[in-house]
């Protein structure tokens, strides 16, 4: 799923503060798929603002990642795809801090971001509140709050310790350092254990906000996490690759142990 995609002949690419950047066809059409069929009822601005949107937040996380990369000596390159975005940096960086700073600093970029699109409308106004919509039209309250939105909430899921996501990576670290060798696999059986929570939890959402739901979710305050059938998908995608390589982890273990019983 880390692995970078083929080059193709309709990729965009340009360079941004000196890091190449590679946008895969795949990440247009999977950012209108995610989002595009409600957004087009009310009116295609707002499908172009969704895309904008995206791609200024992926580019921004990405960017975080690949300037801590830099700080730390090694050089990046940014892709942009159907599952998001990549910093793949020149070469592993030694050091296992230094490893968690670049994987937060991804996260990180995209607080600040939501910090600045906060802070200019509370100077500035010039999205306007959920409350006090339409003076300035539909449409700036729309960006401000996709800006909020995304950054925020892809940020926060994106911490959370399930591998491939930077919270997953950190997590890896955090385990080696704590467990040694065994890191590994306790960092995978951690990342199994909340990706399943994760569907579990967005599946009662999914319900509950249904036809047949109590509509619990609707009494909480509008910023409080909600999973849907899209987290579902993809956290249930996700158990499943930890799954996977759980499997192969364990079976290199009990190998390994097989081989050199006196390693134990
Ligand atoms: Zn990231």
């Amino acid at each position: 799923m880390l692995v970078e995609p083929e080059r193709t002949p309709y990729d965009l690419r340009f360079r941004f503060l000196g890091f190449p950047v590679r946008v895969h066809p795949w990440f247009w059409i999977a950012t209108v798929l995610l989002n595009g069929d409600g957004l087009l009822k009310i009116g295609p601005e707002y499908l172009l603002i969704w895309v904008g949107v995206v791609f200024v937040s992926i580019l921004v996380h990405e960017l975080g990642h690949a300037l801590a990369y830099r700080r730390f000596g090694a050089d990046a390159n940014i892709v942009l795809y159907a599952f998001g975005g990549l910093a793949i940096g020149s070469h592993i960086v030694s050091g296992r801090g230094r490893r968690i700073l670049i994987s937060l600093a991804g996260p990180v970029a995209g607080f600040v971001l939501c910090g600045l699109v906060y802070g200019t409308n509370q100077a500035l106004e010039w999205g306007q509140s959920a409350d006090e919509r339409a003076p300035n039209g539909l449409e700036p309250w729309f960006l401000y709050h996709q800006l909020i939105w995304v950054n925020l909430i892809w940020g926060l899921f994106n911490l959370l310790p399930v591998l491939p996501l930077d919270g997953g990576q950190i997590s890896r670290e955090v385990c080696g350092m704590i467990w040694g060798p065994r890191g590994k696999r306790i960092a995978l059986q951690i990342s199994f254990a909340v990706a399943l929570a994760v569907v579990a939890y967005s599946m009662f959402c999914a319900i509950d906000s249904g036809q047949y739901g109590a509509g619990i979710m609707n009494s909480l305050p509008w910023w409080f996490l909600r999973g849907g059938v899209y987290s579902a998908i993809l956290f249930g995608f996700l158990a499943y690759e930890s799954y996977r390589l759980l499997q192969r982890v364990e079976w290199t273990d009990t190998h390994w142990d097989d081989r050199l019983p006196w390693e134990r």
